[in-house]
């Protein structure tokens, strides 16, 4: 490996939006470039989200951590690197308190380094890491229920076939726009809720409930990640959908805890947050050995959604969906040029990734990495 490249992404939004995780006033986003010796590159993605001002210090530890490892020694191929990453940071990881971090910067190297071994070997990823077909199940993911009836109409113009919507805080409050949401969308199409880990605990079972007549496809992190799992086992008895969570999990022993609980149905590891391709991959044939939905969470730019969508082909899943951001997000609708048919983003057999990175665009939102 020659060198890393961060490229943090900040774009105003024009709005700000309150969400239970903070204020977003900007689209934000942390893109990796690898270049290999011999010149071939390769995007990745690191999860930023939150704190906003996240990304700066994962570049950081892209740049001063992981690169000077990742220059020092060869590897096989990007598992072995993957390995070597996760054994060199572990120490500072656990010492730091930073486990969300390390994951993340190591996720986004570790996609980068895949992308370089599918253009090599002339093979998109999916195929590379033995997907029968690279057309895989979306749906369209939005922001608050209120007013989302239009965003809707958009989104099913577009080709999408399931949507989901948040329901922060009380339910009360949100119930009708689901009522609204399926009446619109008919009885064939998924009507999902995520309540962001908002819901206390102790009322999430009979809030549940409300959701009877609207049949959700899933609930997700209607309660803490970090709830008991007899929390989670009680919401999941009570619920009158499967339970689903997964993209605030960020080790493979939480994974495996919640694969061995009986509380989800559906799990969603965020391979930008944790695992990259190297982890997420025999985690997701984890979760479909053990009959659950896999369900790969993103909400990123285009190097990782696309890379979302080569995890769940590769994973050869039997009822996966990809979840789909649609308010605009430059940096990832600015890349991204696949379409949306009857529900489904075909990825096609272009080599790695498939991403194309408009450079002077991707400049035009760039902010500096702090030297340090
Ligand atoms: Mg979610």
């Amino acid at each position: 490996m020659d060198a890393i490249e961060p490229y943090i992404l900040r774009i105003p939004l024009r709005a700000p939006v309150k969400t239970p995780m903070g204020m977003v006033d900007s689209t934000i986003a942390l893109l990796i470039r690898v270049t290999s010796q011999t010149g071939e590159e390769g995007w990745g993605e690191v999860w930023c989200n939150f704190p906003r001002f996240g990304a700066f210090h994962r570049a950081v530890l892209v740049k001063r951590v992981l690169e000077p490892l990742l220059k020092s020694r060869t590897f096989t191929g990007p598992r072995a690197a993957w390995d070597a990453m996760q054994a060199t940071a572990n120490v500072l990881r656990l010492q730091s308190g930073e486990t969300g971090p390390f994951a993340a910067a190591i996720a986004g190297i570790d996609i980068a380094l895949w992308d370089i071994v599918g253009k090599r070997a002339r093979q998109p990823i999916w195929k590379l890491l033995g997907g029968n077909s690279g057309s895989v199940n979306t749906y369209a993911s939005l922001g608050r229920s209120h007013g989302a009836g239009p965003l809707i109409e958009k989104a099913m113009q577009r080709g999408f076939r399931g949507f989901k919507l948040r329901v922060w805080g009380d339910v009360a409050d949100h119930i009708g726009a689901y009522v609204a949401a399926r009446k619109q969308i008919g009885d064939d199409m998924a009507l999902m809720a995520d309540a962001n880990q908002s819901w206390p605990v102790d009322r999430a079972a009979e809030w549940s409930k409300r959701f009877t007549d609207v049949r959700l496809a899933f609930l997700e992190e209607a309660i803490p990640v970090d709830a008991p799992l007899d929390a989670w086992r009680a919401l999941a008895r009570a619920a009158p959908t499967r339970i689903a969570g997964g993209e605030n999990m960020l080790t493979a022993e939480m994974f495996e805890a919640a694969i061995g609980s009986g509380a989800y149905g559906v799990i969603q590891p965020d391979m930008c947050k944790w695992g990259g391709f190297s982890g997420a991959l025999p985690m997701a044939e984890r979760i479909i050995a053990a009959g659950l939905r896999f369900c790969p969470h993103i909400f990123s730019g285009a190097p990782g959604l696309l890379a979302s969508a080569h995890l769940l082909a590769a994973s050869n899943s039997p009822d996966g969906a990809l979840e789909y951001g649609i308010e605009y997000n430059p940096a990832r609708d600015d890349f991204v040029q696949h379409e949306i048919r009857d529900g489904r983003l075909d990825l096609g057999d272009t080599p790695g990734l498939g991403v194309e990175i408009d450079m002077q665009q991707l400049l035009r939102y760039r902010v500096a990495t702090p030297e340090w």
